[in-house]
């Protein structure tokens, strides 16, 4: 194994999950940094992996971030893992990945498992664009902002979510994505693993009448269909747009995005500027 940092992939729910490779990588690595120090050892343990380990999470992340980079100075090789899946995926990482770079080191992926790519293959729904949401805003009003500014993305949605906020979150991308086929995806590889597929409306209404559910979720949902875009979703794309750029380069990513004619995203944004 070369020197650098190995972002290393571990299983969303079955442990059988792991790549050769990853368990080359865990084995192998001078350092094992993890999100969790007693989750990690249950999956090291299960394949009789002995590490070094030790935490990386948000509360301590900027002292470990300076102690990895010091092992990585004298030419460690570093495996980074998460609780779950694919680590930086709605996960800590990303600041120590770039800061690694930065510091002209290796990152190596070791892909394998992630909650977002499994739950998309089992929704049956388009799989040729889609567009990670992660997790949305735990408050109402914010959740209803962050849908309507995703209601115009021509792509089918991946979101994350949690049992107790699942009815509620349904019921805002019902009343804010409009009518379109969802499916909710739960416990996904673990024994009571579901998929759960249906209308955004009817799904709303299932879960507020069955209670939250038990484990970990995934919602994906449908792409609008074509010709759908609003002026409300057109704009509420293009005011962001605005905030990183001009009118032009605003108005040809709304185009490209959203599938909208170039014509009527320059107008719109030309207003919207003035
Ligand atoms: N890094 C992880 C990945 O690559 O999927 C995701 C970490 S994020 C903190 C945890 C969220 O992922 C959960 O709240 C749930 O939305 C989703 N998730 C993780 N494991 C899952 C599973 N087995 N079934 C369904 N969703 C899962």
């Amino acid at each position: 194994m070369e020197a650098g940092l190995y972002v290393v992939a571990t299983p969303i729910g079955n442990l059988r999950d792991i790549t050769f490779r990853a368990l080359d990588v865990l084995g192998g690595a001078d350092r094992v940094y993890a999100e969790d120090t007693r989750v990690a050892r249950k999956l090291l343990d299960a394949y009789g992996l002995k590490p070094r380990l030790s935490a990386y999470h948000e509360h301590n992340a900027e002292q470990a971030r300076a102690e990895i980079l010091a092992a990585l100075a004298q030419g460690a090789r570093v495996a980074l893992i998460s609780d779950a899946g694919t680590p930086m995926i709605s996960d800590p990482g990303y600041k120590l990945a770039r800061a690694a770079i930065a510091a002209g080191h290796r990152i190596y992926p070791i892909p394998g498992a992630s909650a977002l790519l499994a739950a998309l293959v089992t929704a049956g729904l388009p799989t040729d664009r889609f567009y990670f949401a992660g997790f949305l805003p735990a408050k109402s009003a914010a959740r209803r902002e962050a849908l309507d500014e995703l209601a115009a993305i021509d792509a089918t949605l991946v979101f994350y979510e949690s049992g107790p906020r699942l009815a509620d979150s349904l019921a805002d991308m019902a009343a804010h994505l409009g009518a379109r086929e969802a499916a909710v995806a739960r416990e996904l590889t673990k024994l009571f693993e579901e998929t759960r597929r249906a209308p955004l409306s009817a799904l709303a209404a299932h879960y507020a009448a069955a209670g939250p559910p038990k484990g970990e979720i995934v919602v994906v949902v449908s792409p609008p269909e074509k010709g759908e875009i609003s002026d409300e979703a057109l704009d509420a794309f293009l005011r962001q747009a605005l905030e990183r750029s001009g009118v032009k380069d605003a108005a040809h990513e709304a185009a490209q995005t959203l599938g909208v004619p170039r014509k009527r995203a320059y107008a719109r944004a030309l207003e919207l500027k003035a």
